[in-house]
């Protein structure tokens, strides 16, 4: 994606959805969450590259209880509407989920299909519990039938940039969350 200058750049970001102030607000109550369901045994909070890294980095600054990171990299391969288990790992884990409260930290669940397929393969290996949390859901476009524990923004079907998500690769250090547009 080539933009021919800074002000075209600009002019794509069509209006602002979610605020810095209003995404701060959400995250203290979504790490309380999590700080609560700590038992006695660690917390791990999985994100799935790319899209969800600022969102982890800055809910993770909300977790007073101990806690470990872990990244997961995936591609998809869902060329038809009635395909499934087309996921491959790219990267994985190196903990061992069975000794922990997993939280897998997702940007946006939008078809649900990738995120469906990565909870198959967590489920597996046991982990003590383990829980979704999404910055944002575009429930009008699911696909598979899946639900977020905890979910910070529901918001229409918009194509949304900014705060980790991007066009392009573009705009993921946007600090807020806008739709994108032409
Ligand atoms: P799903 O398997 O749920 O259809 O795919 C979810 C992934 O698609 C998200 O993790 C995200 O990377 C991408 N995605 C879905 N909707 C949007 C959107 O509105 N904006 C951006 N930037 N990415 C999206």
């Amino acid at each position: 994606m080539e933009f021919a200058n800074p002000e075209e750049y600009q002019s794509k970001i069509k209006q602002i959805l979610i605020t810095e102030d209003q995404i701060k607000e959400a995250l203290k109550k979504a790490g309380e969450r999590i700080n609560a369901a700590y038992d006695g045994a660690p917390i791990l909070l999985v994100s799935i590259l790319k899209g969800a890294y600022m969102f982890l980095a800055d809910l993770s600054r909300e977790i007073t209880v101990p806690c470990e990171i872990g990244f997961m990299a995936a591609k998809s391969y869902f060329e038809d509407t009635n395909s499934s288990g087309n996921v491959q790992i790219t990267m994985d884990l190196t903990q061992d989920v069975s000794k922990y409260h997993v939280f897998i930290v997702e940007d946006i669940i939008d078809t649900g299909r990738t995120l469906n397929e990565i909870l198959k393969i967590l489920k597996i290996r046991n982990p003590l519990s383990l829980e979704i949390i999404t910055l944002l859901d575009k429930p009008d476009r699911r696909i598979v039938d899946l639900k977020a524990d905890y979910s910070l923004f529901t918001i229409p079907d918009y194509f949304v940039i900014g705060y980790g998500l991007d066009y392009g690769e573009y705009y993921r250090n946007l600090p807020y969350i806008a739709e994108f547009g032409n």
